[in-house]
């Protein structure tokens, strides 16, 4: 057996010191966020600091999210391994790689092109083949392949797009940040047998959500 790297020994910590003390319970959340590398999802020089306890810029003025606020996303949308997910906002492609390694296939749109471009090369570079993306206004959704069982938004918006709750698949979970430009809900949208419930699940800061159902520009 090879003994672990430092970058392995980060992650470790990174999931015992900041996910399971703060209630992210879900094996198959807390394997993938053992598994994904996240430090080749940052630009070099900062990856000594991608295993910390903070939010990281990315470039084009967005943020690669907290690994507390990944976990915890992913964790609400209670996956098994069968699902179809999508993701709006792909940003460094952290969040969309955590996902892939818990479902069947990732569906992520970003409207930034040189983010995904980059995105895109580091999903090559670790074969993780079942996430697809495009470039595009992710709150109009992606109708072509809908119906999705999971839908994450990654960015804040002041309601939840209507497209993405007609998108969601029954039974469906759909999770967001919903709120003004400082500070949001952390929205889970659960559709079962017809039914919607919402409910806060945290408070969260996330950058803007930009487009034809989010803020504008
Ligand atoms: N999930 C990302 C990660 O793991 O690095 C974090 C994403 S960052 C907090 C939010 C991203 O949402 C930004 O890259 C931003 O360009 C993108 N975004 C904002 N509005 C969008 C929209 N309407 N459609 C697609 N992407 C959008």
């Amino acid at each position: 057996m090879t003994s672990p790297s430092p970058w392995d020994i980060n992650r470790e910590r990174m999931v015992e010191e900041q996910l399971i003390p703060r209630g992210i319970h879900d094996e198959a959340t807390l394997r993938a966020m053992r598994t994904v590398p996240r430090h080749l999802f940052v630009d070099d020089a900062m990856a000594s600091a991608a295993y910390g306890d903070h939010p990281l810029p990315i470039g084009s003025g967005q943020t690669i999210s907290q690994p507390y606020i990944v976990a915890l996303m992913t964790q609400a949308l209670a996956l098994k391994g069968h699902e179809r997910v999508l993701e709006i906002g792909t940003g460094s492609g952290y969040q969309a790689a955590v996902l892939s390694r818990m479902c069947r296939k990732v569906y992520t749109i970003e409207r930034i092109d040189a983010l995904l471009v980059r995105a895109r090369k580091v999903f090559d570079r670790l074969h993780y083949h079942n996430i697809i993306s495009r470039i595009d206004d992710g709150t109009a959704g992606w109708p072509d392949e809908a119906p999705f069982d999971g839908i994450v938004v990654t960015a804040g918006g002041p309601k939840i797009p209507e497209p993405l709750i007609e998108q969601l698949a029954d039974p469906g979970r759909l999770v967001i940040p919903v709120g003004d430009q400082f500070l949001q809900e952390l929205q889970l949208l659960e559709k079962i047998k017809g039914e919607i419930s919402v409910k806060t699940i945290e408070y969260v800061r996330f950058v803007n959500l930009i487009g034809i159902h989010g803020w504008s520009a």
